[in-house]
């Protein structure tokens, strides 16, 4: 289904728009409230940009440091340069050690690369631990948001899904929900042969990941099964543990708007002695999938500075009204409407660049100032320098008479003459769908001036 259909079913959906109204809504005041308590937020973003745009000017450097210090630390560290090698990976190490359940803790870029699929057609049972991505994976959806991924349910949806596939009495208790799917996810964690997680970031002088969450279940997937994959893209890395500080200021408090999230995990390779915490293997999985060609130039590379605080969609007028799934792609929102085109190809995500008023709200909430606006004109101006049939021929014509009539004002007035006396209007219906076009008036500024309007205008 096109972007245009996805939204315009989402736009009818009177119960998602609730559900989304009340989660963004709620979000957005959070945020603000956690924002509030750091005396120099400007500054904090100003430091946050700065460390990753050096970070991803020396990319190179950082990722080598990263995986010498972990592999150091006793983590084994793979290289992915695509989806399929990722997955690939991935289940071979599942394979080499007889693995049958995985338990998940929550990772966008394993959303991305559709790793639950290829486990499953290796004859694994991948089990998402994360209440939100539980419940999506129980309705058998993807998610609808970064940090939310069942934003787009309400409580009385979510009970009737648990009701019909765990067998619990219906109730929309929060407190009973969410003592439902503990209790399963107990037994899942318990049986589980391997954990994989995602990585917020990745500490390249010391070779640590962090995870930070708020359920616990990521601490106990990287701690109880006796392999732990992380998951990680390459813009992870960050140079250094002091950089965490600034890190950790910005992220709860964008995404979830808390001053921190219940659980900060430090992870620096696998468990030493017998007696020590943890589990007996940690792989670390660096994943490129498109993302190096983001480092081309200064525009897209600001992409990479994204630290999936989600703030932006919770901001965006547009992701407001339709939610994620319109999207269709794993990144919804202004970041997913930059990041699928650049991941996953401009032929398949054309319309994404345009789903945006281009009001610049996520610009303004980003805690790493993505210039979210900048890259959709961007990949706007490449959708249509791209476009090589009809239409573009058709549109490059038009824009270029346009600039020639406009240059010349003898020209542009003697049209705009024509065009009122014959009544005739450009052509532009594909513009005028969602737009207005104002009718043009009986006489033209030039003319009015001319008329007297010069001499009612003088002192
Ligand atoms: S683009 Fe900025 S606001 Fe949006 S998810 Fe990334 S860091 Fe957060």
């Amino acid at each position: 289904m096109s972007f245009e259909r996805s939204a315009r079913a989402a736009l009818a959906d009177e119960q998602l728009r609730g559900a989304l109204r009340h989660a963004t809504t709620l979000f957005g005041e959070r945020r603000r409230a956690a924002m509030a308590t750091l005396p120099d937020w400007e500054g904090a973003r100003d430091r946050a940009r700065a460390i990753k745009d050096e970070t991803l000017l020396h990319l190179d450097r950082y990722l080598e440091e990263f995986t010498a210090n972990a592999e150091r630390a006793g983590a084994r560290v793979h290289w992915a340069r695509d989806a399929a090698t990722a997955c690939e990976i991935i289940g071979r190490i599942a394979a080499e050690r007889g693995a049958r359940t995985v338990v998940k803790s929550k990772s966008m870029a394993s959303e991305e690369i559709h790793l639950n699929a290829a486990l499953a057609a290796r004859g694994l049972e991948p089990v998402e631990t994360d209440l939100g991505e539980y419940i999506v994976q129980l309705a058998g959806e993807g998610p609808s948001h970064i940090v939310a991924p069942a934003i787009h349910k309400t409580r009385g949806q979510i009970a009737a899904l648990f009701a019909e596939k765990l067998g619990v009495e219906p109730s929309d208790d929060v407190a009973a929900l969410a003592a439902a799917a503990r209790q399963t996810l107990r037994r899942r964690f318990a049986e589980a042969d391997l954990g994989i997680s995602g990585v917020n970031f990745a500490v390249a002088e010391t070779g640590t990941i962090l995870i930070v969450e708020n359920e616990g279940n990521a601490r106990l997937t990287t701690t109880l099964p006796r392999t732990h994959v992380a998951l990680m893209g390459i813009e992870k890395v960050i140079p250094r543990f002091a950089d965490l500080e600034v890190f950790l200021q910005l992220l709860p408090r964008s995404g979830t708007g808390q001053r921190m999230t219940a659980y900060q995990s430090l992870l620096t390779g696998a468990k030493r002695r017998p007696d020590d915490e943890g589990p007996e293997e940690l792989h670390i999985v660096v994943l490129d999938n498109g993302r190096s060609a983001m480092l081309a130039s200064p525009v897209t590379r600001q992409t990479l500075a994204c630290i999936r605080c989600g703030a932006c969609l919770n901001a965006c007028p547009v992701y407001r009204q339709i939610g994620g799934h319109a999207y269709e792609s794993v990144y919804a929102g202004p970041i997913g409407a930059v990041l699928s085109p650049q991941l996953f190809g401009l032929a398949r995500s054309s319309e994404l660049p345009y789903a945006s008023s281009l009001c610049g709200a996520c610009r303004d909430v980003c805690p790493v100032k993505i210039d979210i606006p900048a890259l959709l004109l961007h990949l706007r101006a490449e959708v249509v320098g791209r476009r090589v049939g009809k239409g573009g021929v058709l549109e490059r014509l038009a824009f270029s008479s346009y600039a020639a009539v406009m240059a010349r004002p003898r020209l542009f007035e003697w049209v705009m003459r024509a065009a009122r006396m014959l009544r005739i209007l450009p052509p532009i219906g594909a513009w005028t769908k969602f737009r207005d076009l104002r009718p043009l008036a009986p006489q033209s500024f030039r003319e009015q001036w001319r008329a007297g309007l010069r001499d009612q205008a003088a002192p």
